[in-house]
This record gives structure tokens, sequence and C-alpha cells, in this order.
């Protein structure tokens, strides 16, 4: 028997053309869609960076922050501040021209702070379902995702994914399964 070969048809996430991918990990139909793909993951790294250094200089008991700190912190535009300042939702000083400080603390109890993209999060524990009512047998699930079912272990295996069998079955969690191929072109 040979290697199974992975290959399912994808939407590339730079143009949106569908592809056949070759790994579970591509996600761009061309080198040239993955080198924009990189120049815009790099961007934006960059963009947040700049927007860290911003937050460090912010003294930590400074209770009315810049429009830019603002920004930096919570990632809300300045149309958005002005909005909250002119309906009065937020407390603000206006030490001069162009010198508005708003209150760090409300702004703290209606935004969470800006996340960086990037940067991994604790996965949260997962819930599996391992009814067989929300699971796909084997077979289902290579016959709507288009593989052979020694692909379809090797992706349960890469992927930690839980199963229960009952009988001759195999039941895969369908919720976790849609999620590993919702890219996956309609
Ligand atoms: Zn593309």
């Amino acid at each position: 028997m040979g290697i199974a070969k992975f290959e399912i048809r994808r939407k590339c996430m730079v143009c949106g053309e569908p592809f056949m991918a070759k790994t579970i990990e591509s996600w761009y139909c061309s080198p040239r869609c993955s080198k924009i793909a990189y120049k815009r993951r790099r961007d934006e790294e960059i963009r947040h960076s700049k927007l860290d250094v911003i937050v460090r200089k912010i003294p930590k008991s400074q209770e009315y922050v810049k429009v830019s700190e603002a920004y930096a912190l919570f990632g809300i535009s300045k149309d958005t501040l002005y909005r909250l300042i002119r309906k009065g939702k937020i407390p603000y000083v206006n030490a001069g021209k162009k010198m508005i400080r708003v209150s760090k603390t409300e702004l703290m109890k209606m935004y969470p702070l800006r996340k960086h993209p990037l940067k991994k999060e604790k996965p949260e524990p997962k819930l599996y379902s391992l009814e067989p009512k929300n699971c796909y047998t084997i077979n289902e699930m290579c016959k709507k995702y288009h593989m052979n079912d020694s692909t379809a272990y090797m992706q349960i295996r890469k992927y930690s994914i839980p199963t229960r069998q009952i009988g001759n079955y195999v039941y895969v969690p369908k919720k976790e399964i849609d999620n590993l191929y919702k890219s996956e072109a309609k």
C-alpha cells in the first residue's frame, strides 16, 4: 500500500480561489499568495510591536490616557473614542487643543485589551460529545472530506481527536472534524 496522500479542496486564504491542498497546513494556492500572506503577517507583527512600545510607556498609575494610548491599549479607533466622548459615555479631560484624555479605568470596563493576533493563547479545555448523533463514523468523515481511511486516522492521531468505538464503527466528534476542515471550498 502506498503512502496516504492528503489532498483537499480549499479556498486560498489570500485570493479566495479554490485549490487542492497537499498538506493540512496548506492555506494558499500559490507561492505568490503565501508570500503575500507572509508579508501581511509580518506587517501586522510590526504594527503590534509598535503599539506594544506605546503601551509599555504608559505609567501604570496614569488614569487618563491619550487617544493614541487608548488605541494602543484597546485597539479602538479615534472615531470610536470621540463618539463615546460626544455621547457622554466616557469621562474625559481636555487639557487644551488636541489634548483630550480619557479614563483608562472606564475603557477597561468597556473593552478587552488589544490582542496580539499571533501570540498563541492557552487552548481552552475542549468538551467533546461522543454521542453517535454528534459524531461521524470514519467512513462518513472520509466521504465528506474526500480522503481515504488511513489519511483520516493519521489526521485523528495528529490532532489528538478523541474517538469512540461502538461495535465495528469508530466515531469522531463532528464539531472537531468540521473545525479542522472548515476552510474547505464549498
Ligand atoms: Zn491564492
